[in-house]
Formats: structure tokens, sequence, C-alpha cells
């Protein structure tokens, strides 16, 4: 009992201001360490290009002129077909006005007049502009053509091309994959050497320090360590390992939880011992077998599962100044205390008379 903690739990709004409190610095030291790790993750790491540029450049450069042909020959399809919109326009044009012409013609023949050669003239003239321009429209069609059936070949020349350059860039890409995979690993190193001495020093804190009014401090820490370790293994360490690693501490963390319930279970501490105690105590049961407190004013009481029903106001326990021994158990509930030989609850630390503090042990 020597370490008992005199200011308690505090009350309901303490202890849940506490905890967001420490959800609230849990985050904050994540946030902090997080960009400790981003610090240390700008080291910049291997280059693909300089490992390409160490190979034979003659695929890379066919390829280039390859796809250097390519654009020109799609500008050219361009140009041609511009240029084929303005033959159709010319053409529209020249029919238009053979058109008006022939109409005219008609009209002429038709009343009889005689049609004049200067309109006969701009007639044969309308219907050259538009066999010209058909003819270089015909023109463009067929370079076109041409120039398509020059972009598909070289198309094809590509795709071979890029095949080449690919299993020409292999060893390349092996060296530069091999080269990033160190990096990675020297980063993740670099990390770890930072964050896993102070995820150990926020275990031993928590560990060490179980009494410390500071330990939700230290648990919020150990949380936040523990994640960014976690990252940390996730972001830099073979996913092959990871997996086990990530397993076993999961398996060692469960461990520990059950092991502390357990050992509550089975062997509890003082502390939690004391509050049972003292509830048993309130609802006149027996701390140890739960068995009903006949004692005093209350050895005729009836009862029911809440405690008992009494008539007379007064407290079960000062009713009767004798010892008493659960009839079920036989644990001794009420004794007589050592300094001032008044009846006191045996299983609680002090006495109510004179307020001697007495040796309290576990159930047995
Ligand atoms: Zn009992
Ligand atoms: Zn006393």
């Amino acid at each position: 009992m020597a370490k008992r903690n005199r200011a308690g739990k505090g009350t309901f709004a303490q202890r849940v201001g506490t905890f967001f409190l420490c959800a609230l610095l849990t985050l904050f030291f994540i946030w902090l360490l997080d960009f400790l790790r981003d610090d240390v993750g700008n080291i910049e790491g291997p280059d693909r290009d300089t490992f390409y540029a160490e190979l034979d450049q003659a695929p890379e450069e066919l390829l280039k002129d390859l796809r250097r042909q390519q654009a020109e020959v799609t500008r050219q399809v361009q140009r041609k077909q511009g240029s084929q919109g303005d033959y159709k326009a010319s053409m529209e044009n020249a029919r238009q006005v053979m058109q008006g012409m022939v109409d005219l013609k008609r009209l002429s023949i038709e009343q009889g007049v005689v049609f004049p050669p200067s309109d006969q003239e701009a007639l044969a003239a309308a219907t050259a502009r538009f066999i010209a321009a058909q003819k270089q429209f015909e023109t463009a069609n067929g370079e076109i053509t041409a120039l398509n059936f020059q972009s598909y070949d070289l198309e094809d020349q590509i795709r071979e091309q890029v095949v080449v350059v690919t299993d020409h860039r292999r060893p390349a890409d092996e060296l530069f994959e091999d080269a990033e995979e160190t990096h990675e690993l020297k980063t993740g190193f670099y990390k770890l050497a930072i964050q896993l001495p102070l995820f150990l020093l926020a275990a031993w804190l928590v560990s060490s320090r179980k009494q410390s009014p500071y330990r939700p401090i230290y648990l919020a820490a150990l949380v936040a360590t523990f994640w960014e370790v976690s990252v940390i293994a996730w972001e830099h360490f073979d996913r092959e390992y990871f997996k086990y690693i990530a397993i076993i501490t999961a398996i060692v963390i469960t461990l520990g939880f059950l092991r502390y319930i357990l050992a509550n279970a089975s062997k509890p501490p003082m502390e939690l011992l004391l509050r049972r105690y003292r509830a048993s105590y309130e609802r006149c049961r027996c701390p140890i077998c739960d068995f009903s407190l006949r004692r005093g004013s209350l050895r005729e009481a009836v009862w029911t599962r809440k405690g008992p029903l009494t008539t007379a106001a007064a407290a079960p326990t000062d009713a009767e100044e004798r010892p008493y021994t659960c009839p079920s158990c036989g644990t001794i509930l009420f004794d007589s205390c050592n300094e001032c030989q008044k009846i006191r609850h045996s299983l609680l630390p002090s006495c109510e008379n004179c307020g001697a503090e007495h040796a309290t042990e576990g159930a047995s």
C-alpha cells in the first residue's frame, strides 16, 4: 500500500478531458514525426535516365527518327487536307457561276434572244475553273492516300522499334531497380534510426513508470511512435517480410493485453480489489462471495437483488459493535481495530473510528 494514489482517478469530466487531450497529443506527435520522416525521405534516389545514358543509343535514336518522320507525315497530311478545303471552295464557287450562266442561256433560248458572246466566254471560263479545281482536289486526295500508307508503315516500324528499345533497356532497368531497392532500404534504415529509439524510449517509460501521473503522455508517445515505425516498415521493407513483422507484432500486442486482463482477473491489483470491496460493503454484501451481509439491524431485513430493504433508518454497520464473519465463505468482514479496539471494516485499509491504517492483503 506504499504507493497508494491519494488523488484517486479524478472526476468523470477530468478523465474524459484527459482522454481527449491525450488523443489530440497522439495526433500531434504523429504529425511531428511525419515531418521528420518526410525530411529524411527527401534524400535523392537513383535516376533512371542516368542508367539509360550508359547504353548504346542507336536503337533509341532510330526510334526517335521514326517518330520524327511520323510527325512530319502527319503534318503533311494536315496541310493537304487544308488545301483540299480550298479547292472544294473554288469548285463550289465555279459551280455556282456555271449554274447561273446555264440558267441565263436557257432563258435566252426560250425567249429567242441571242446569248451574248461575253456570257458564253464567262461560262467557258467558269467551267475551266471548275475542272481545274476538281483536278487539284483529286490530286490532293491521291497524295493524302499515299501519305496515309506511309504513316501506317511508319507506325508498324515504330511499334517494332519500341519492342527493340524495351529489350535493349532491360539490363539498365534491372540495374536501376536494384539501385532503387537499395535506396529504399537505406532511407528506411535512416528513418528507423530516428524513430525506433523514440519508440523504445516511450515503451520503456510506459512500462517502468506505472505509477506516474504522466503515464497517459507516455502512452500517447508510445502509440505515435509505434504508428510511425509501422508506417516506415510498411513503406520501405519488403512486403514479404513486413507481413510477418506485422502479424507477429499484432500477436505480441494482443498477448500483452490478454496477459494483463487474465492477470487482473486471477490476481487483481490492490486498487481494483479495494474498489470491488468498497462497492460490496456499500451494497451490504460479502466482498468475497457476494453473500448478503446479515449484520446488526440487517439481520432480519428482506434481501432483494439491489440490497436489503430496511424499514429502520439506522445504517447497517454501526448498529452492533461486534466482529462479523461471512457465514458463507468464512471471511472476517468486521473486526476490532488494533489501535482503538473498535469495530472496523477488515477488508478496507483504514479504521473508520481512529483512522489507523491496516495492511490489506488479497482475497485469500
Ligand atoms: Zn462471504
Ligand atoms: Zn481504530
